[in-house]
């Protein structure tokens, strides 16, 4: 007999099932011992009578998390004993084998509610055995969730004739911002790689290349100081488009966004997300500002419906902003975005009267996500670095690649990158950014289920001729 998920019993009344899982909870109700099953698709009412000695014995000796496997009847459950609560709970198994697989010790916090979100656990215990808190019906969702959206990303981006290409995870340095993670290079001793703050380089190039339309479900890497929801790794769907225009790029990603909550809402009826703006709201920046305040601006209607889905634009962005503790210009969005044609001319004299071709794309008050169109070619791009301080020397050495490829036939091009965990948080109604990736780093930056960072052995060190000063 194939072993079935504990839902997919639903469909079994009268027939012989086989189940495994693990032991939720045990009730004694008088001589009947209740046993909830659960898996990966929810929990499954066990009963068993004390006719069977043997079994009943072994049924007695179960603990929360054992490891089971059962075979048995679907019946009905009888009137008054239904729990409406469970997809399952008209039913139950009356059971007529059952092997313990493992057993389990008591874990270090109950698994209880199948809806608990582990909110009233101790974070740092969370991450620690997060296989168990994994366990609970709703993180399993969340990622069971994830996976959907992905999908239906991928599916998307197929139909719009784009190719996913990876990009090198050990590369070098691309500034977004922030500060790299830097893996040492055995081979090359002094040297180092670095992990991508984005792909952002590497996108670009794909474009002189000629591939027209990329994207990638990216891996990022960003050493910062860890606030609120930050994660040093993260994961962002990464798009870059060659001949387009920002409106291209707009349009290209509503699509996407009303196809993702469209097909949500159809494969779970109980979500009901609405977007509160159909096309999006398109705000310039200083209007945003004027107006709310903030470049990330909550427009929903009504603040209280987690089911509201306020997207908006922002353009118009500045090129510059004034940095004056370093007394230089930075770029708004990063320094390879284009300025507007028609502001070239103030480039020398008032570069922060420049607009650029920036967009971010803000839901619910939460940026999630950015892009512009690109320089692309080489005169304008050493402009720019020249603005933000970067001498010749600099230049060459950080972006010598980029301005060489822009001399042999790079397209006009844009993109943007969309924030993948913050998206799942608000489509799955959660608070962190934790409730939506298996395996989050803690508010500290650690991995404390692997327990990393971790200090490694003096072997390792030697090899890359690194040693510890402190
Ligand atoms: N590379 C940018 C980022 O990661 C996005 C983009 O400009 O496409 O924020």
């Amino acid at each position: 007999m194939k072993r079935l998920l504990a839902v997919k019993t639903i469909e079994k009344i009268g027939e012989s099932v086989k189940l495994a899982g693990w032991v939720h909870q045990r009730r004694n109700h008088g001589q009947i011992i209740f046993i909830d099953l659960r898996d990966k698709s929810g929990l499954m009412q066990l009963v068993f009578t004390p006719q069977n000695k043997a079994l009943y014995r072994t049924a007695d000796s179960l603990r929360p998390e054992w490891v089971i496997k059962v075979e048995g009847k679907v019946n009905q459950r009888p009137k008054g004993m239904e729990n409406p609560k469970l997809p399952t709970g008209q039913i139950e198994i009356e059971v007529a084998n059952l092997e313990v697989l493992n057993q389990a010790k008591t874990p270090p916090f109950e698994i209880t509610q199948a809806s608990a979100d582990g909110k009233e656990v101790n974070e740092e215990l969370r991450l620690k055995y997060r296989y168990l808190d994994l366990r609970r019906q709703k993180m399993i969702d969340n990622l069971v969730w994830r996976h959907k959206v992905v999908k239906i990303i991928r599916d998307f981006m197929d139909r719009e004739n784009f190719t996913e290409i990876e990009t090198p995870i050990l590369t070098k340095s691309t500034p977004e911002g922030a500060r790299d993670f830097l893996v040492p290079s055995r081979i090359h001793p002094g040297q180092f790689y670095a992990l991508p703050q984005a792909p952002q380089q590497l996108k670009q190039l794909l474009m002189v290349a000629g591939l027209e339309r990329y994207f990638q479900i990216a891996r990022c890497f960003r050493d910062e100081d860890l606030r609120g929801d930050r994660q040093p790794e993260f994961t962002q769907l990464d798009i870059e488009m060659s001949f387009v225009k920002q409106k291209n790029i707009l349009n290209l990603v509503e699509k996407l966004f009303i196809k993702i909550v469209k097909e949500l809402v159809e494969l779970d009826r109980s979500l009901s997300k609405k977007l509160t703006f159909k096309p999006f709201l398109k705000l310039d920046y200083q209007e945003a500002i004027k107006k709310y305040g903030t470049d990330k601006p909550d427009l929903r209607k009504n603040k209280k419906d987690p089911d509201e889905l306020a997207f908006v634009w922002i353009l118009n962005w500045p090129l510059f902003e004034w940095n004056s503790d370093e007394k230089r210009y930075d770029s708004c969005h990063h320094i390879f975005t284009a300025p507007q044609e028609k502001d070239l001319p103030l480039l020398d004299k008032e570069p922060l009267k420049v607009h650029s071709w920036q967009h971010d794309l803000v839901l619910n008050g939460h940026e999630i996500g950015g892009g512009s169109i690109r320089i692309h070619q080489r005169e304008i791009q050493e402009k720019i670095f020249k603005l933000v301080g970067l001498t010749e020397e600099e230049t060459e050495e950080k972006f010598g690649h980029l301005l060489r490829a822009f001399e042999y036939g790079a397209p006009p091009h844009g993109g943007i990158a969309l924030g993948l965990d913050r998206l799942l948080m608000i489509l799955f109604n959660e608070k962190s950014i934790r409730q939506v990736i298996a395996f989050p780093k803690s508010g500290d930056g650690r991995d404390l289920t692997m327990e990393a960072p971790s200090s490694v052995n003096p072997e390792q060190l030697k090899e890359l001729g690194i040693k510890i000063s402190s």
